[in-house]
């Protein structure tokens, strides 16, 4: 508490006043006591010249008329009179007999008279044993000294007096000193609010709140020191906000830039790095800032790029495989001013993607075409060059011919249907497909085919099954495609299976609502109920190497094999299947045969 201003200037206040009350006072209650002294003793002088005169008469008589006097006299005076001879010798005293008081020759204000003409002193009595004030003036008779007369007073009183006094001058020092205190409490206060006010703003700046104002409302030094943090206050929180509002903007460009971006020092540490670097080099949870390059990367190729740019001071690029997952990245290194370098990593792996992709889609259609085409030019050539005159070879080539365009037409069919599919373009003529009738539909025209090659071909759907929501051309064609693959690569005395179940997904669990139970998708299915259909064969199988790629376009686990097809009927199936938001998938044992499945939705009888 001492330690405030506040409590200090109160201390200060009552320290001053209570020494200016002692020492003031001390002096005047001295002035004070020996005024009132020097008058008492002037008026007991007097008293005592005039008790003089009065006794003058009877001191040349007897003891008693001199005591008679002096008891008579002392009420009236107020004061002890106390008349001595000459020669010292107590002739009347107005408190004791004077024939048993001894010689007062002795008295130093007896001595002092009859020297001096006027006696004072201030002693104890021994007659009465109190202090007592005493004047003494000689008894003249005939311009001769007959004795003294002498008049006293108790001190007692006197103190007293000086006491009340001292103790009333001590209580209005003490009530000045309180109303001093109180008068300084108030204006200290008052003076010291707006440093209250500040310094509880200063606390809340400290914890990071810079909206908080100091009061103000004096316009003195302190009221101007307020209005000048306060100034610095509203200046602070306009610079902090317009920084964060930029570090904001940064942040968010950085982490939507479509670019990894690192910023290195001059010693390759890492300053900055966006999301995007974080994820190139898996860094995404650790962070890359304050780690040297090499550290946070792992490319002592991208390190040398960069140090061969801060070295030279100019711009360096290059085409590298970075990250743990070697992408293929153009990297751009450029000095900044001596203060390190900026690293801009341009991720170009799904580009050439795009392009291999691109590359053997062209490949394969022209390899597919190639076929067909070569087919038919022999065809011809051998036609021109005579087989045209021979009826029955040129009706046989003809039928040839017929084939390779039919095949032709259906492979430009199969891939706009597939670029359809792909662009989100083909229109699904939804309603709904009783799938028992479906596979009975797709399994008759292929039933001959099934027989010669030896092969049994079954159908086993429960007759209960509600029908899908489907287009029903199109699911038509992805059992199609499916049955027709089990027949071609079932050896003969196979066996091929087509069935069908039911099930509801909720929340990623699924229930089967047939009696039987077939095969699920291992990516789980989203919530609704959905037929799973299957297409299983007994035969060659798919190695488990090739099996996550059946479904890309124009592939062939065996080329030499599956010379006849194209690779695009799978391809085609799962994007009609996704199209109906449903999943295809396969699953293969080498020798044992494969089973393809996939959902349809099923119908809820309102449409969709
Ligand atoms: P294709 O016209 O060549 O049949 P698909 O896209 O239908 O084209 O099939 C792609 C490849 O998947 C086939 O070439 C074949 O190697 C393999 N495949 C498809 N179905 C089966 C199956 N039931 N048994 C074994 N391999 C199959």
């Amino acid at each position: 508490m001492c330690r405030s201003v506040l409590w200090q200037v109160i201390l200060a206040c009552v320290f001053l006043i209570a020494i200016t009350a002692l020492v003031l006072g001390g002096y005047l209650l001295n002035l004070a006591q020996s005024h009132y002294l020097d008058t008492l003793e002037e008026g007991l002088i007097s008293q005592a010249e005039l008790v003089s005169e009065l006794a003058e008469p009877c001191m040349s008589f007897s003891q008693g008329e001199c005591d008679a006097l002096a008891d008579g006299l002392a009420p009236r005076i107020g004061a002890r009179i106390t008349l001595i001879a000459a020669d010292g010798t107590v002739l009347g005293d107005s408190e004791r007999d004077p024939a048993t008081m001894e010689n007062h020759a002795d008295r130093p204000e007896v001595i002092q008279a009859l020297v001096e003409g006027v006696g004072r002193s201030t002693r104890h009595s021994a007659t009465l044993g109190v202090d007592m004030l005493y004047v003494a003036v000689p008894v003249e008779a005939e311009g001769r000294v007959i004795g003294v007369a002498r008049l006293a007073l108790p001190l007692a009183g006197i103190e007293h007096s000086l006491a009340e006094m001292a103790r009333k001058a001590t209580l209005a020092a003490a009530a000045v000193a309180l109303m001093a205190a109180g008068t300084a409490f108030i204006v200290v206060r008052r003076k010291l609010s707006p440093i209250r006010s500040l310094t509880q703003m200063a606390r809340r700046m400290a914890t990071g709140d810079l909206s908080r104002r100091a009061r103000v409302d004096s316009q003195d030094e302190f009221g101007e020191l307020a209005r000048a943090f306060n100034r610095m206050a509203a200046r602070l929180e306009q610079t902090l906000k317009r920084i964060s509002d930029e570090r904001d903007q940064m942040a968010a460009v950085l982490s939507h830039m479509a670019d990894g971006l690192i910023i290195a020092d001059g010693k390759s540490r890492v300053l900055l790095a966006n999301p995007l670097a974080g994820q190139m080099f898996d860094r995404e949870g650790r962070g890359m800032e304050g780690c040297s390059l090499i550290e946070a990367t792992q490319e002592h190729e991208l390190v040398g790029l960069v140090q061969r740019c801060l070295e030279k001071g100019e711009e360096a690029v290059a085409l590298l495989e970075l990250g743990p997952r070697r992408r293929f990245v153009r990297v751009i290194v450029t000095p900044m001013a001596g203060r390190g370098a900026l690293v801009l990593l341009h991720d170009l792996t799904e580009l050439r993607r795009v392009e291999t992709v691109r590359r053997d889609f062209v490949a394969n259609v022209s390899h597919e075409l190639r076929t067909p085409l070569a087919s038919l030019k022999a065809l011809v050539e051998t036609l021109r060059s005579g087989a045209i005159e021979d009826r029955e070879a040129a009706t046989s080539f003809l039928a040839r011919i017929e084939y390779e365009v039919e095949r032709l037409i259906w492979l430009v069919n199969a891939l706009l249907e597939l670029a359809r599919l792909e662009s989100g373009q083909a229109a699904l003529k939804l309603r709904p497909v009783d799938l028992r009738e479906l596979a009975a539909e797709v399994c008759s025209p292929l039933e001959p085919m099934a027989r010669k090659k030896g092969l049994s071909l079954v159908i086993e759907i429960p007759p209960a099954l509600p029908p899908v929501l489907a287009d029903e051309e199109r699911a038509r064609q992805v059992l199609t495609n499916l049955v027709h693959n089990a027949i071609k690569f079932t050896p003969p005395g196979g066996r091929i299976r087509v069935s069908a179940w039911r099930i509801k997904v909720a929340g990623g669990q699924v229930e089967w609502l047939t009696s039987e139970t077939g095969p699920l998708p291992s990516d789980g299915l989203p919530d609704g109920e959905w037929a799973v259909m299957a297409v299983s064969d007994t035969g060659i199988g798919i190695p488990p190497e090739h099996l996550p790629r059946i479904f890309e376009r124009f592939y062939k686990v065996d080329r030499a094999r599956s010379e006849e097809g194209s690779g695009l009927g799978l391809a085609i199936a799962r994007h009609i299947v996704e199209a109906h938001g449903g999943r295809i998938w396969a699953e293969s044992e080498v020798g044992r045969g494969s089973t393809f499945g996939f959902t349809l939705p099923l119908w809820s009888g309102q449409g969709r």
